[in-house]
């Protein structure tokens, strides 16, 4: 065994799409939401900060033999709805901020959808496409057994999101279980069916945007059939959102992922596109398209423009270069809040990312209480329940953002920090 030498173990490089500190942007959106609210004095000192971070430092034995360290963090935000819920990510990427971030924006996403859970996230700092299937399964079992003190089916359940996927959430249950003994599929969602997923969990993040984007249209006097879409992305999210939103009518004329982007004004085939993309690893080089870059993508003329890769993408240096009416965002935390203003300004129509991308966590909570009962639902269930759920939801932003004269982003903050800070006050500040 050879153990590798500092350098080779050094920390990724962070992207400049990370120069905005998306821990600052949450915090930010917190403070707009809560000038709105007459919260008891001390609460939002409370709500504005993390409830626990734990960050793991890690061996994986590689398939060469050497030893690589890993970082990994798992960021409890808030528990006092339920237990905490919030995925898991790899990427290069991943920081302490980053995933506090994200911890608290799930916070507010099971708020204001009502479903009884917490905020929390994970990841860990890798690049996951350079791993082997047998490094990928280590690394996962390593990190889920540093973070198994605070994960459990009653305290804290991780679910996939960008870099994971369900082969990774299976590892995760497989660990926790040989740990106590015996199956517990409630520990992690997102797993595949054969051991205690959800029907529909895959496709929920993706056919929930789709029901939302429907929603907004009709709000906007728009028609699916003569609605063109940009997507950033094609992972499980943006393709899912490519198949519902094309099945419902809508053309997709460009869509992008790591890699670079493709465009077509007449419109792409997303079941045809996927085959593609399934066969070449990435959506460039479709043939019949325009070979566009991620920043091209984001400029073109579309009536929704869906970003579904990461956060700070729609920055004040692009934001007044965006032409679509509607910005649909199923990624986390793709709009900086300086661009927000910019995007007001403009009258471009702003779905947050809190109640566009909820599908996920929705249908994770479906999941969660099918494994807790050990009883399985349809797929014509889950869905009908998730389009009840996030059109209600829709239709509760939509009046509080007219009501107030405020963004769908701070009227979506205002009815989601609301509820947490009436359970808080109602459970009492602890002793
Ligand atoms: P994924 O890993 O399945 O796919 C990510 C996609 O983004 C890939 O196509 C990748 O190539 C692309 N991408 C990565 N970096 C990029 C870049 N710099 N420029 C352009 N494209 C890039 O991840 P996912 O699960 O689809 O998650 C995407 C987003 O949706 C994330 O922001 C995630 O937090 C959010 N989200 C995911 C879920 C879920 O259920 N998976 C739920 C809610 C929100």
């Amino acid at each position: 065994m050879n153990v590798q030498t500092s350098t080779a173990v050094a920390p990724p490089q962070v992207s400049e799409d990370h120069l905005v500190n998306p821990w600052e942007s949450a915090q930010r959106q917190f403070d707009e939401a809560v000038r709105h609210l007459s919260l008891p004095p001390g609460l939002a000192d409370m709500l504005r900060e993390t409830k626990r971070e734990l960050i793991v430092k890690f061996p994986v034995v590689m398939d060469d033999g050497s030893i690589k360290m890993f970082t990994g963090y798992r960021v409890h935000h808030n528990a006092v709805r339920g237990p905490t819920k919030g995925g898991i990510r790899y990427d290069v990427n991943v920081n302490l901020d980053e995933i506090r971030a994200l911890a608290m924006w799930m916070t507010w996403k099971c708020s204001l959808m009502n479903i009884p859970f917490g905020g929390a996230k994970g990841g860990v700092a890798c690049d996951p496409r350079k791993l082997s299937m047998r490094e990928l399964e280590k690394l996962t079992r390593r990190y889920a057994t540093e973070i198994s003190v605070l994960m459990s089916p009653q305290g804290d359940i991780p679910a996939p999101d960008l870099g994971t996927n369900p082969q990774i959430m299976a590892w995760i249950m497989d660990t926790y279980s040989m740990h106590v003994g015996y199956s517990v599929p409630a520990v992690v969602t997102g797993k595949p069916t054969l051991v205690g997923g959800s029907a529909g969990r895959r496709e929920g993040t993706g056919r929930g945007v789709t029901y939302i984007v429907e929603e907004t249209l009709r709000h906007l006097n728009m028609v699916p059939e003569e609605t063109t879409v940009v997507i950033q992305g094609f992972g499980n999210v943006g393709s899912v959102t490519a198949r519902t939103l094309h099945e419902l009518g809508c053309r997709i004329i460009g869509v992008s992922d790591i890699r670079g982007g493709i465009y077509n004004p007449h419109g792409l085939d997303p079941m045809d596109l996927m085959r593609h993309h399934n066969e070449a690893g990435s959506v460039i080089h479709y043939p019949g398209a325009d070979t566009i870059t991620n920043e091209e993508l984001l400029q073109l003329p579309c009536d929704v423009l869906i970003p579904a890769a990461l956060e700070n993408q729609i920055t004040e240096e692009n934001a007044d270069r965006l032409r679509c009416k509607i910005v649909a965002e199923a990624a986390n935390g793709p709009t900086t809040p300086d661009a927000d203003v910019i995007l007001a300004e403009r009258g471009i129509f702003v779905v947050p990312d809190i109640l566009c991308n909820a599908g996920g966590v929705t249908v994770s909570y479906f999941e969660w209480v099918q494994d807790l009962q050990s009883f399985f639902w349809t797929e014509a269930e889950i869905n009908e329940r998730l389009r009840r759920i996030m059109i209600d939801a829709f239709k509760q932003v939509l009046y509080e953002s007219e009501r107030r004269g405020v963004s769908m982003r701070t009227a979506a903050q205002i009815i989601a920090i609301s509820r947490v800070a009436e359970a808080t006050m109602t459970r009492g500040i602890y002793p």
